[in-house]
């Protein structure tokens, strides 16, 4: 610990959500001193008693390991995060912004709280202090950011983060890479690099707007291979070719690699569909046509309609036919595996469509306790087990890839629907096991061969 102690950094940590609450365990667990700053009153209390509310696994223990060694302590506002420090006579090194910037007007990227937060700190920060933007933010932010503190003596750098949620902690320890930029000074670059030393990850030091997009276009990437995987999959359906034979056929190309190469409803969560769109404006706003940006989100809207057309033809036999007053179970709701995280969920666009169509449709999902369920009513029925939601189903309609879902007792569940129909969006399901139970199983590109 007295090795550790030499190279311990006093950070600052705004915002605890996935990005915030994950960067401000695991810099406490690499030996560096942390307080994390919420505006979330209810949120900071109980994470001050060790009660983590998102699901991410390894992250409450982290937390409560923080709190027990005195690394890792939680405050109200981001002021309070910086005097803290001053307090303790070891100022503030380091701030990280880990803000939202969700979708705003016309798609671009909204930085009112990385704004608010620059004001609100802006008379605080200690000389020599590193402003980090942890959040991701348009080409240009940083510069904007310095623009905002008027502060000489503090520099603004760029650090986006590329963690997955449902993996948040190990992704954080485990990088494939480091990307640090700024524009005003390398040594600040430099010392936010340091925090990480230890992760013994690649690291790109780069100016801030190469930061910045480094992360727009990561995403971007993989919007796009998904899109293609998803047009492909609409091809093969029309060609009687497998798109699951295909995939795997490509993905052992090192070039291609494997990942996000699964068909699927149509991408979605908290970062893909307003990365994409606001990389489409920062592009509009520099007068470049990025076509290739605006196919990959077409193609997805696309991908929507595609699966309601599926699910009719499942129920009804026609693509027109009605899905009115049917009653629809929806497998999954969450836009992944393994997360909790609802927002911009497809299963939940392509439930949207459904509901317009004048489906009834019951939800389950093994990551969110049907009480708790923050989707408006009248859009879905949330339920806690997979027999409720199937009971008396017109179709059985599988939208996240939840492994359990493989091994639920199908036959089971074939004596509980009304009719033993699966349309499976994620090619999940092993279409023997279903027809074994009797069901009639339609995936994403596939052709089943006797
Ligand atoms: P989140 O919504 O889970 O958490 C944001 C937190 O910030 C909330 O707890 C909120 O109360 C708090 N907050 C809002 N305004 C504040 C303010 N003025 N002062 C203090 N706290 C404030 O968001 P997230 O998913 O952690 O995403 C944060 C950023 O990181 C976004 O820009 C996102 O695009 C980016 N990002 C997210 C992921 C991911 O997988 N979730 C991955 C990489 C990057």
């Amino acid at each position: 610990d007295s090795v550790l102690a030499v190279f311990a950094r006093s950070v600052a940590v705004i915002g605890t959500g996935y990005v915030g609450l994950t960067t401000g365990a695991c810099l406490a667990s690499l030996g560096h001193r942390v307080v994390c700053a919420d505006i979330d009153e209810a949120k900071v209390a109980r994470l001050t008693s060790g009660e983590v509310d998102i699901r991410e696994p390894g992250l409450a223990e982290l937390v409560r390991e923080g709190i027990a060694a005195g690394r890792l302590t939680f405050v109200v506002g981001a002021a309070a995060a910086v005097a803290e420090f001053t307090a303790r006579d070891q100022p503030a090194e380091v701030m990280f912004l880990c803000v939202p910037t969700p979708m705003g007007v016309g798609g671009t990227a909204d930085l009112a709280a990385v704004e608010s937060v620059v004001e609100e700190t802006r008379a605080v920060l200690p000389s020599g202090c590193v402003v980090v933007n942890k959040s991701t933010v348009p080409v240009g932010t940083a510069d904007r950011t310095s623009e905002l503190l008027e502060r000489a003596d503090v520099a603004v750098v760029s650090n986006p983060e590329f963690l997955r949620e449902g993996s948040a902690v190990h992704d954080f320890l485990n990088p494939d890479r480091i990307v640090v930029g700024s524009n005003t000074s390398q040594d600040a670059a430099e010392r936010v690099a340091t925090l990480y030393a230890r992760l013994g990850a690649p690291t790109v030091l780069t100016d801030a707007a190469s930061a910045e997009m480094i992360k727009y276009a990561a995403n971007c990437f993989l919007a796009m291979k998904l899109s293609y995987v998803n047009a492909l999959a609409e091809l093969c359906e029309r060609l009687d070719a497998d798109v699951t034979d295909v995939t795997e056929g490509m993905g052992y190309d090192k070039r291609i690699g494997q990942a996000f190469l699964n068909p699927g409803p149509g991408w979605g969560g908290s970062c893909l569909p307003k990365d994409v769109h606001a990389l489409l404006q920062v592009a509009d706003s520099a007068d470049f046509e990025f076509r290739l940006l605006r196919a990959t989100i077409d193609t997805n809207t696309r991908q929507f309609q595609r699966m309601v057309d599926k699910i009719r033809v499942a129920i009804t036999g026609s693509k027109r036919g009605s899905v009115t007053r049917k009653r629809i179970a929806l497998f999954g709701l969450t836009f992944k595996a393994g997360t909790d995280d609802l927002r911009d969920s497809p299963a939940l666009g392509v439930a949207a469509l459904l509901r317009q169509a004048g489906a009834e449709l019951v939800g389950y999902d093994p990551g969110i306790p049907a009480a708790t369920t923050p989707i408006e009513s009248n859009l879905l029925e949330t339920v806690d087990s997979p027999e409720k939601a199937a009971e008396g189903a017109d179709a059985i309609v599988v939208l996240t890839d939840w492994p359990e879902f493989r091994t639920l007792d199908w036959s089971a569940l074939a004596g509980v629907v009304a009719h033993r129909t699966v349309v499976d969006t994620r090619n999940l399901l092993d279409p023997a096991v279903l027809g074994r139970a009797g069901f009639d199983w339609t995936g994403v590109g596939r052709v089943l061969h006797d």
